[in-house]
Formats: C-alpha cells, sequence, structure tokens
C-alpha cells in the first residue's frame, strides 16, 4: 500500500510538473493584458519622427557657466518653444500671452485608458500616444504593466522659470514611484537605483528600454536623456499636425532626407 501511494504520489507529482511545463505558454498568453492584444492588432499608420530641436529642454536650458549671449540665445529658443505650445495646446497662466490662444490646455484634455491605465492629455497628442502603445505592444516581449501613468497637470512641479510639459497634456509619466528621476530632487537620491553608478540610464528604472524606444519613434521625447535623469517621463514634442501617415509627413523631417 506504502510502495503504491509512493508511486502514485510520484507519478501524480511528475504529472502536475509535465502539466505546468505544458501550461506555460497558455496561461501567459492568457494572462497578457488585453490592452496588449488590442493595441497590437489596431492598424493606425504613423509617421516616424523626432523631436522638433527647439523644444527640447537640454537646448534652451541654461547653466551659469555660459556666457552672455548663449543664455540670450537660449532665452529665445525657449521663448519660441512656450510661443510653440501656447498656440498649440493652450495658454497657461504665467507663460506666453493669452492672445495666443483663448483656450486652455485643460479645456483641451480628454481621458483616455493607456496600457489600460487611465490618464488625461491634450486631444492633439492621444493619436501620438496611440502610436507608442502599438508599437510598443508590437516590439516588446516583457511583461511590464505600469500600474499607474500622470498626464496632464493643472499646477506647474517647475520653480525656476520653467513650464511642465504635464501642464500642456503633452507629458506622461509611468510609475512615477517606481521609475526613477535622480536629479529631480534630493529625495530621490536615497532610491536604491539612484545610488549606485549604473551600466546605463536604463538601470534607473523598473520599466523595459524597449518601451523608450516605443515613444521615441513617434515624437516623444524621454527625460531620461536629460540632466535630471526624468525616466518616468515621456513629452510629445514632435509635429501634432503630421502624426498620421494621412496628415502627410512631418516638414522637419523632410527637411533631414
Ligand atoms: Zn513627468
Amino acid at each position: 500500500m506504502r510502495r503504491r501511494s509512493i508511486l502514485a504520489l510520484s507519478v501524480a507529482s511528475s504529472l502536475a510538473a509535465l502539466a505546468a511545463c505544458l501550461a506555460l505558454p497558455r496561461s501567459s498568453a492568457q494572462d497578457a493584458p488585453a490592452w496588449r492584444q488590442r493595441a497590437a492588432e489596431e492598424e493606425i499608420l504613423c509617421n516616424t519622427q523626432e523631436p522638433l530641436p527647439y523644444l527640447i529642454r537640454e537646448n534652451w536650458s541654461t547653466r551659469a557657466s555660459m556666457d552672455r549671449d548663449e543664455l540670450r540665445a537660449r532665452r529665445d529658443i525657449h521663448q519660441k518653444a512656450i510661443r510653440f505650445r501656447t498656440e498649440t495646446y493652450g495658454f497657461f497662466r504665467g507663460f506666453g500671452l493669452p492672445e495666443w490662444n483663448a483656450r486652455t490646455p485643460a479645456q483641451n484634455a480628454v481621458n483616455l485608458r493607456l496600457f489600460d491605465r487611465p490618464i488625461r492629455l491634450n486631444q492633439r497628442v492621444v493619436p501620438a500616444a496611440r502610436c507608442a502603445e502599438q508599437e510598443i505592444a508590437r516590439t516588446c516581449r516583457d511583461d511590464y504593466q505600469p500600474r499607474r501613468l500622470s498626464g496632464l497637470r493643472e499646477q506647474n512641479t517647475y520653480h525656476n522659470g520653467e513650464v511642465s510639459n504635464h501642464v500642456y497634456g503633452i507629458a506622461i509619466d509611468l510609475d512615477p514611484q517606481q521609475n526613477t528621476c535622480c536629479n529631480c530632487v534630493k529625495e530621490w537620491r536615497l532610491h536604491p537605483l539612484c545610488q549606485e553608478t549604473p551600466r546605463s540610464i536604463f538601470d534607473r528604472m523598473i520599466m523595459p528600454e524597449c518601451w523608450v524606444h516605443g515613444f521615441e519613434r513617434y515624437g516623444f521625447y524621454w527625460l531620461g536623456h536629460d540632466r535630471l535623469m526624468d525616466t518616468m517621463h515621456f513629452e510629445f514634442l514632435g509635429d501634432p499636425a503630421h502624426i498620421l501617415t494621412s496628415d502627410g509627413p512631418p516638414p522637419h523631417m523632410r527637411e533631414r532626407e
């Protein structure tokens, strides 16, 4: 009896192990979030595009070591960037002139689900967000699931004369507690991922590198490249009038050909 029960037990456990092996691919496919399948199957025809250079923070932010001409040139670029964002996305109090746009970014904002998480974005960049989502669903073979997204904000989070792209509804943070921003505020430096010097900036976050490339393909700038090392943060700095192929190619991309 005893031998038989041991035999039965070992057969049962072998079968369980076999079942587990066989079940693995099937159950992981079943567990794949529905958004990946939905986004991968969608046929959104998107223009690949790079950010407009004058919108990139690194091209207009100033440092104490810069001479007067450099500072003036950079302030001019910054003003151009504020004017473009105001005219395109809405007027945010304290930056630019209300005559440039009668509407506010909040009036142009919509609620949507991206990666199956709620977010509020300026409606002009929603197609670009969908392009990035489609790219990630098709090309990234990971199981990363952002738990929280942060989009439009009605308060400016910078206190140095800059205006955050969150107020225009064109920035997206993924998992703001886990994807670090080591040079943002000193509290971040205590985070384990900020303490050691990693091999690359991609090691300072839980988000897979593939996601960064998915966003970058469609005009989003990743602030992980910036001095801030803001790895959670993407901002759409492309041309919102040319997100889809049906809009024709973005003029600034044609210039580069
Ligand atoms: Zn952000």
